[in-house]
């Protein structure tokens, strides 16, 4: 489902990716960890092409993400292209990054009638169902300044499931909140989980990853330095890097 090779990236003289090689399965849920600035947000951009790479590629579902083969080169994709492939991937931010001036229901079926060109009637259908989905049924015409951040980072998750995506994409999705609102998102990420959904997710949430993972990567300075099932990482990690990072997470 994501198959990334070889990923580089550099910002100036800064190299950030060093070589990045991790392949996700369908319906699997793929948990990273790392020290800040090692470059765990990066990757995740480089995936929906926020970033774009230096070197190597990335597939998802089988397409080559933000450029395309001309011959032996690879040219970029116009942005209008980007933004269509950009549609199946889901991206959930640390901060929500909700629309302030649109209520819960306009946030959510504003990408799927400008960008999909879902007919309104049906989008604002599809976007009750996924409100009831992650618990927040009643709140569709509040706007998101009245919520709680665990309600926020809901309605955030539901928009992105708006548009159907193949792959979901999380950046530390409850660092921002409350230790008391971690759980109620947290349980729609594992809610997601069982239903199959495809899934790589940045979070320091040791309990959650043992819980929900099917590997978890350990990232350090721009490299994966080791990944596997949460019993191997977590519980007997190889690396002393790992070791040092877990023992101060725990
Ligand atoms: P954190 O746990 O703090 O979120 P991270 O692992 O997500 O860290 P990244 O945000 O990927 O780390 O950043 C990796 C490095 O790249 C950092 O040194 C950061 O300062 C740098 N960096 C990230 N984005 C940019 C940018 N747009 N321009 C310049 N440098 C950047
Ligand atoms: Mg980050």
């Amino acid at each position: 489902m994501v198959d990334i090779r070889s990923v580089h990236k550099s910002f100036g003289s800064q190299q950030v990716l060093k070589g990045i090689d991790l392949q996700v399965r369908s319906g699997q849920v793929t948990v990273v960890l790392g020290p800040s600035g090692s470059g765990k947000s990066t990757l995740l951009r480089t995936i929906n092409h926020l970033e774009k790479v230096d070197r190597g590629a990335i597939h998802v579902d089988g397409t080559l993400v933000g450029y395309r083969r001309s011959g032996d080169r690879l040219r970029e994709l116009p942005e209008r292209e980007v933004l269509k492939q950009r549609t199946r991937i889901g991206f959930v931010f640390q901060n929500f990054h909700l629309f302030p001036h649109l209520t819960v229901l306009e946030n959510i079926v504003e990408a799927p009638v400008s960008v999909q060109k879902r007919p309104r009637a049906e989008a604002e259908a599809a976007a009750r169902r996924l409100l009831e989905r992650v618990g927040l049924a009643d709140k569709a015409d509040a706007y998101p300044r009245r919520l709680s951040g665990g309600q926020q980072q809901r309605v955030a998750i539901a928009r992105a499931l708006a548009l159907e995506p193949r792959l979901l994409l999380f950046d530390e999705p409850t660092s921002a909140l409350d230790p008391e609102l971690v759980g109620e998102v947290l349980d729609v990420i594992k809610d997601l989980a069982r239903q199959g959904t495809t899934m790589i997710v940045v979070t320091h949430e040791i309990g959650f990853a043992r819980e929900v993972a099917d590997t978890v990567v350990f990232m350090d300075d721009g490299r994966i330095i080791e990944q596997g099932p949460p019993s191997e990482v977590l519980d007997r990690p190889r690396h002393e890097r790992t070791r040092a990072f877990l023992s101060k997470v725990l």
